[in-house]
């Protein structure tokens, strides 16, 4: 079974195609800068160990015309992995915002993409582009089922305890205002891989996931279902990331409209594109803050400092929530790849039994990985993400 994968954002496109027969990427790649004058494609194919890239740069007007650009890669009879379009069995959509309508993958038809279009006001960048992607598909690859994976719908078992804002409950049922959380894809990937490695069954265990990419997002999942997670409505709450403030006191917003004499949408770029570790250190690379601290920079010591300790809460809390833990699982840029902010996340955790073995956490791997000593009472875990794998798989799911 062939299930291309697709990840519309405003000015690019991030595509996959997947044999789901033996679950490996046949070709897959970015188109970027949509809109601009010099757009870029770059494709790769996978053919039985062989890869090879091929780069594009022109001006690509729109997703309508730069999505034939890879598919014409794809079916090329000389780049090309499949034949014809129609070898595609399915087309599956990242969607970051499905609201309470959606708790699991769905076969797009007029009524799926009207509650896309609904939800737009709480994911105002994501949902209008997811919903361009499927148009294109649409029109692209005609009597094919396109089919909607929500970034949300992972969440969707959170009791009304964990979601609810403690506002006025009206806000909630007239302005759907509560906590929604998104990365769901990859919490549930790793969450489920996390459990075959440990050779357990996923409804038998608890994990604490920590998705540290340069969007960080923690959750507590119980036997496999959502607890509890740390982005809310939008992806701009938990805990401090690259560039965005994570929770704030609410207070803070009006006592600094009035301060500054911002506008509220001055005020919202600042808590999204400069705050977090950028707004600590001037810097949002954990790369370039590692780099900054070796060299004695105060506030990028400072900003590595304040992020693990705040990671480190939620971990502390979200044990509480669920009783008994039986692994923490790192995942994403920073999660899979940075043994500092693991390090400095685990240490002096010993009172919820988690003991990392230094030499483990160094260990360089494309693959899982653990890090917890042999007398650790918690499992730790390395897992590398893999939402389009997950996409993919929830296609599947659909179509059976
Ligand atoms: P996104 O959320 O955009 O997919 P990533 O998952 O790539 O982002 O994560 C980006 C973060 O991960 C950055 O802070 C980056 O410094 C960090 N990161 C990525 N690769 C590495 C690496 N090899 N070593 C240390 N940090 C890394």
């Amino acid at each position: 079974m062939k299930i291309l994968v697709i990840n519309a954002g405003s000015s690019s496109l991030k595509y996959q195609l997947f044999n789901m027969d033996n679950t490996s990427v046949m070709a897959g790649g970015i188109i970027e800068r949509i809109g601009e004058s010099q757009g870029c494609l770059t494709h790769n194919i996978f053919i039985q160990g062989f890869e090879k890239k091929i780069v594009r740069e022109q001006e690509i007007k729109n997703h309508k015309l730069g999505m034939p650009l890879a598919v014409n890669l794809i079916i090329d009879s000389k780049t090309g992995v499949i034949d014809d379009i129609k070898q595609i069995d399915a087309i599956g959509h990242r969607v970051v915002q499905g609201g309470e309508t959606f708790g699991s993958a769905v076969l797009i038809d007029d009524k799926v993409k009207q509650a896309i279009q609904d939800n737009i006001p709480l994911a105002p960048l994501h949902n209008p582009a997811n919903l361009v992607g499927i148009q294109v598909a649409e029109g692209l690859f005609p009597n094919i089922p396109n089919i909607a994976v929500f970034d949300t719908e992972f969440h969707q078992t959170m009791q009304p305890k964990a979601f609810l804002y403690a506002l006025p409950y009206e806000y909630y049922t007239k302005f759907k205002v509560r906590r929604y959380g998104f990365h769901g894809t990859s919490h549930k990937y790793v969450s489920k891989k996390a459990a075959t490695i440990m050779g357990k069954d996923i409804n038998k265990i608890n994990l604490i996931t920590i998705h540290l990419g340069n969007g960080c997002s923690i959750c507590a999942i119980e036997k496999g279902e959502c607890k509890d997670t740390s982005m809310g409505m939008t992806p701009l709450a938990g805990v401090m990331m690259g560039t965005r403030s994570g929770d704030i006191d609410p207070a803070i917003i009006g006592y600094l409209l009035e301060q500054t004499g911002m506008t509220i949408q001055e005020l919202d770029i600042v808590l999204n594109k400069k705050s977090g570790l950028k707004g600590i250190c001037g810097l949002n690379d954990m790369r370039d803050i590692h780099e900054a601290s070796a060299k004695g920079e105060t506030k990028a010591l400072l900003a590595v400092e304040m992020f693990c300790f705040q990671i480190k809460k939620y971990i502390g809390a979200y044990a509480a929530v669920l009783g008994h833990v039986d692994a923490l699982v790192f995942t994403a840029g920073m999660g899979e790849n940075d043994p500092i902010i693991r390090a400095k996340i685990c240490e002096d955790l010993s009172i919820l039994g988690i003991q990392i073995d230094p030499e483990k956490n160094r260990e360089k791997s494309s693959g899982p990985f653990y890090l917890h000593s042999r007398d650790s009472r918690m499992q730790v875990w390395v897992i590398p993400t893999n939402e389009e794998l997950q996409i993919a798989r929830e296609v599947v799911q659909v179509l059976k």
